[in-house]
């Protein structure tokens, strides 16, 4: 694989905050944003740092002015943690910022394939000294709780000193915002208080514990340091308040190199027991630091070409879409957790955005991407929500239900964290979402292991709340309704009979019954353990399947449009026309009530469920209900273009598909939202590779089969990208004239293009149509 790289050439103080983001480090567990280490002389430049770890978090009360029975009551938010890469630089007394003294050259890089950042700056200070500075940083994939950093200095024109402070600086808060219910928290900023702070002048090694207020969790964090050549005087060690240092003074020669290696660890006590956080990270450092950044870079790339291998996806002649489809795919690879115990943000590991929170976004966005590329993160995202299940039990009984599980809208650690119920815990659609992930992810890796150990138990409990939120509605011809929830469509709120969430339901109803059947006969002996546990009757399976069966979707009205609840065809539509382009967001700019009462919605809905759930729908009920729902849909939600560009492929529209792709895939690269500042949208991310797979590809799983449909945009020369499918994987490769399929590792592999039915085997292991 040739090296990837995202590459700034100059220093633009204005494009600093979204570079922050786009520069963002992380390895599922760290993340680190892409700020400079030594900051900036003044406050002019605004910059947003951040170092966080993958559910680790705070509690927040939620703050009601009316509250009510159920509502959630302690939001998590996803820590800003102690800052590790902090260095204070200093040439024969002068501080060294790139706001201040002359700029020389600057570039900037953010390797894909090498999983480093690298950074050279050449200074010069008001007395003239110039310095050429390269500062070099990764999260390590190999070791999770590392970061590794190197700065080289090569002073260019004299002889003197260079002064490096390098600390941990606890002095950090989280964003407050009041106001934009997408960005951080709504109360002061948190702090973690030290519990400890060490700093040893000696070791090269500096140390801090502390202590979460609210939701009582523990982190330390060390950084460990080597300096070649050696320091001209001894180091200095000292702690103030929230800080702990190391002072070098480095004698340095004109034309010559110094070194400084520094290796930051972090662990909480949601896996290392607090007693043993301080011994966990002296031997970890300890460790590190021998091994030396160079180990750690080696390592990272080995990791990367692995994943590359796969993931790689290439567009003829079209290098900008390609770079972005690479930069796309790396975010998703860094911020998703790898250990079934951590998942994905909605903004992953790459800014405080949504409270570090995790959404739907992970089960219908992030796990088919990964099912495809990487199966077991897949599997380890699904266990994650099977690890949920307690407090999805719980939540339900909250929440009136006499039997299942409701899994919250929005959390890190299991509880409801949303404070808005209408466009929060009304979305009920989320166990749908969940259920959908395990059958793809089972229909696609046909990992019997762990439906057979986790996925039915969720699949059951989950589809036991439809069981008891519906009701077979005499009102409807004794068909099952579902009344009082939100579909995905934020602009309308609680109302009855989302088509979206009866559809995916009713998919979710039919495949837990037909699991429990599987189970029986396949695996008697854990099926009556389950069944066991979970108090199953013998008729219920039998009870899903009926109610799937008999459940209800308000009629077309007489354009054949599918409504998109029962009421909302009777709404006004929204006065586009009369809305000024700045009040987009909708949301930032009417109340809810007023969007409510209208015909316009934030994302796809009717949309999605075709996309998911389409097999029996006709591709001209798909095409009109496009038709019909595009015009009002705003796309507020950068969840939803992609699903545009998705169904606008497989409804016939070609270059509406590219547009929503173009739009999607750069949605951060060209901050198109106005918000990337806060971290990128990692669905999108996720969408972008899904709208040229699902879409151009037309790739679908018709009962776990595979299929493709493939298109070119027209101003397309080609396209190629490759997916695990049972085991084995697959090369496809779409040019104007053919589709070229080839079976690129693993056994042999049945699948459709188009009406065809294509096998490829060992022997015979490309085709070309
Ligand atoms: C969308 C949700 C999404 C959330 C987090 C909201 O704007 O409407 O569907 O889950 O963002 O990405």
């Amino acid at each position: 694989m040739r090296a990837i790289e995202l590459t700034e050439d100059r220093w633009d103080p204005a494009a600093y905050p979204l570079h922050e983001t786009l520069f963002a480090q992380a390895n599922g567990y760290l993340g680190i944003r892409g700020s400079f280490e030594e900051g900036f002389s003044g406050s002019s430049i605004k910059s947003i740092r951040g170092t966080y770890i993958n559910g680790f978090y705070e509690n927040e009360k939620i703050l009601y002015g009316e509250s009510a029975y159920g509502f959630a009551k302690t939001s998590q938010i996803m820590l800003h943690i102690p800052d590790a890469t902090r260095l204070r630089l200093a040439v024969d007394g002068e501080p060294v910022f790139i706001d201040n003294g002359r700029l020389w050259a600057y570039k900037r890089y953010l390797s894909l394939t090498g999983g480093i950042l690298v950074r050279t700056v050449d200074w010069e200070s008001s007395q003239g000294k110039r310095v050429l500075f390269c500062f070099e940083r990764l999260a390590s994939l190999q070791d999770p709780h590392l970061l590794a950093m190197r700065l080289t200095m090569r002073p260019l024109n004299f002889f003197g000193t260079i002064e490096v402070v390098s600390l941990i600086d606890g002095d950090v808060q989280n964003i407050r915002n009041e106001e934009d219910p997408r960005v951080g928290s709504q109360s002061e900023g948190f702090s973690l208080d030290p519990v400890s702070l060490e700093a040893l002048a000696k070791e090269g090694l500096a140390k801090m514990i502390l202590k979460t207020r609210h939701s009582e969790l523990t982190l330390g964090c060390s950084i460990h340091h080597l300096l070649a050549p050696e320091p001209c005087e001894s180091p200095l060690a000292f702690c103030e308040t929230r800080q702990a240092a190391i002072r070098y003074a480095i004698r340095v020669h004109q034309g010559q190199e110094a070194v400084l290696t520094k290796i930051a660890c972090y662990t909480t006590s949601l896996e290392t027991p607090v007693a043993e956080i301080d011994l966990f990270l002296r031997q970890k450092g300890a460790h590190a630091i021998q091994e030396g950044f160079e180990a750690y870079a080696t390592a990272q790339t080995e990791i990367l070409s692995r994943y590359w291998c796969v993931a790689e996806t290439t567009v003829e002649d079209q290098p900008e879409i390609e770079r972005a489809l690479a930069v796309n795919q790396f975010h998703l690879y860094q911020s998703v957790g790898k250990d079934g115990r951590r998942n994905v943000a909605s903004k992953g590991l790459t800014g405080e955005g949504y409270g570090g929170h995790t959404f739907w976004d992970t089960e219908i966005y992030m796990i088919p991407f990964f099912i495809f590329r990487e199966p077991n993160i897949a599997r380890k995202l699904l266990e994650y929500r099977y690890g949920l299940l307690p407090f999805a039990r719980e939540r339900a009984r909250t929440m009136g239900h006499h039997q299942g599980a409701l899994y919250p809208w929005r959390t890190i650690a299991g509880e409801e964290c949303s404070a808005y119920y209408p466009a929060g815990t009304a979305q009920y659609h989320i166990n749908a979402d969940i259920a959908y992930a395990i059958r793809q992810y089972w229909q696609v890796t046909q990992d019997d292991d762990f439906l057979v150990k986790k996925g039915a138990e969720i699949l059951f409990e989950t589809a036991r709340l439809w069981s008891d939120l519906g009701h077979f509605n005499p009102e409807r011809d004794g068909q099952f309704t579902l009344e009082g929830v939100t579909g995905p469509d934020e602009y309308t709120a609680v109302i009855d009979n989302n088509y979206y969430t009866n559809r995916m339901a009713q998919e979710h109803l039919h495949f837990a019954a037909e699991t429990a059947k599987w189970l029986q006969q396949r695996y008697p002996v854990e099926y009556e353990r389950l069944g066991r546990s979970l108090g199953l009757s013998e008729a219920e399976p039998a009870e899903w399947e009926e109610k799937s069966g008999r459940m209800y979707f308000p009629p077309r009205d007489r354009r054949g449009i599918t409504p998109q609840d029962d009421s909302f065809l009777s709404l006004r539509r929204w006065d586009f026309k009369g809305t000024p382009p700045d009040h987009y967001p909708l949301l930032l700019h009417y109340h809810p009530l007023v969007i409510y009462r209208h015909q316009v919605c934030k994302q796809a809905d009717v949309v999605l469920a075709h996309l998911l759930a389409g097999e029996s729908v006709s591709l001209e009920q798909k095409k009109r209900d496009f038709d019909y729902y595009e015009p009002l849909t705003t796309h507020d939600s950068s969840l939803s273009p992609c699903i545009y560009g998705m169904m606008a492929a497989e409804v016939g529209y070609p270059d509406k598909a590219e547009a929503y792709f173009t739009h999607t895939l750069f949605l951060d690269l060209h901050n198109l939202h106005h918000n990337s500042v806060d971290g990128a949208h990692l669905a999108a991310m996720a969408g972008s590779w899904m709208t040229l797979v699902y879409g151009f590809a037309g790739l679908r799983t018709p009962e776990g089969t595979l299929s493709f449909n493939p298109i070119l945009p027209a101003s397309w020369n080609g396209y190629a990208f490759r997916l695990y499918y049972r085991g084995s994987l697959l090369e496809v490769r779409a040019q104007h004239a053919s589709v070229t399929y080839t079976l690129m590792e693993g056994g042999a592999i049945g699948f459709r293009h188009k009406e065809r039915s294509v096998q490829l085997t060992r022997q015979r292991p490309k085709l070309s149509l």
